[in-house]
């Protein structure tokens, strides 16, 4: 399926901003219940946009809550050991995020008086800061009118706008032309939720779609291949969880949490008793990421 060049959308913005606004009018009551979804604070949001990044929502939940009492501010996680704040990451995944994080608050208090500013450069220089993170701080906290382009988000423009596959600079022309004057910070949610729960990456609600005939791709006849694979900000699904190394390295890091890990029992620590060389390794690689340190003895403990 071929669409549009530029970047131009392939159906008039206007219909499916007003197509999610009024979906999302119907579904908001249930996503403001969600503790992040409650705050405008810059580093609240910061925090938030941060682990749901490469986290599910559900596995988030009250961890969200739990991570703001213990670090309320940015000087609050920049003045604790980087292993307290792997500690309160752990189980949520991909833990160098929470090395990012402390690395992240560190800079907001050198540079920015421990206050989360609102310039794309600036928040861009933040370690662990991307485009999508950034933009997300600007939009939800600061009210910016800029697109916010997560997963989600690249799904419905290739789909919805485009009717295929977008390039990054593309995308984040396209989202920053459909933020409606005056609801940056709706827009931004409403799009991600409606990417999130109904143009979703396996088996899209197209049949009871606000959008219709709207969608480009259905507006196409949604035969030809999905748009959004390998559009930008969309994401590959993740292999399975289970043996692989992110497991590993989730053992390995929570077993951390309780104290050194000896060298003797990393492999049953990692959950592979049968193959040291494969935990050493994984144990290396998040030393690597700053997530664990070796100690002289052998042993590999939190930061
Ligand atoms: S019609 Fe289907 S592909 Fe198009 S926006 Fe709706 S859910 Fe997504």
């Amino acid at each position: 399926m071929s669409g549009p060049a530029g970047g131009e959308p392939a159906v008039p913005a206007a219909v499916v901003v007003r197509g999610i606004l009024r979906w999302w009018a119907g579904a908001r009551q249930e996503r403001d219940r969600l503790p992040w979804r409650r705050t405008r604070d810059p580093w609240e949001v910061l925090v938030a946009e941060t682990m749901l990044a490469q986290t599910q929502v559900g596995r988030v939940g009250s961890r969200y809550e739990e991570l703001l009492d213990r670090f309320p501010t940015p000087a609050a996680l920049a003045c604790s050991p980087v292993g307290d704040v792997v500690r309160a990451w752990s189980g949520l995944g991909y833990n160098r995020r929470a090395v990012l994080l402390h690395s992240a608050a560190c800079a907001l208090v050198e540079r920015h008086q421990g206050v989360v500013p609102r310039e794309l450069h600036e928040l861009l220089a933040l370690p662990g800061v991307g485009p999508y993170t950034a933009r997300a701080v600007q939009a939800i906290a600061f009210g910016a009118r800029v697109g916010v382009v997560d997963t989600n988000v690249g799904r419905v423009l290739a789909r919805a706008v485009a009717g295929r596959a977008l390039r990054a600079r593309e995308a984040q022309r396209l989202a920053d032309g459909l933020v409606p004057d005056g609801s940056a910070r709706d827009w931004a949610v409403a799009l991600m939720d409606f990417g999130a729960l109904v143009c979703r990456a396996r088996r899209p609600g197209c049949a009871g779609c606000p959008l219709g005939t709207a969608c480009a791709w259905r507006c196409a006849g949604a035969g030809g291949a999905d748009p959004a694979i390998g559009s930008s900000a969309v994401t590959r699904p993740q292999g399975r969880f289970a043996g692989s190394d992110r497991e590993g390295r989730g053992r390995l890091v929570r077993a951390a949490c309780a104290g050194p890990v000896g060298g003797d029992e990393l492999a049953r620590a990692a959950g592979w008793p049968e193959d040291p060389g494969r935990a050493l390794a994984v144990a290396r690689a998040l030393v690597a990421d700053a997530v664990l340190v070796e100690t002289p003895d052998g042993s590999f403990a939190l930061p």
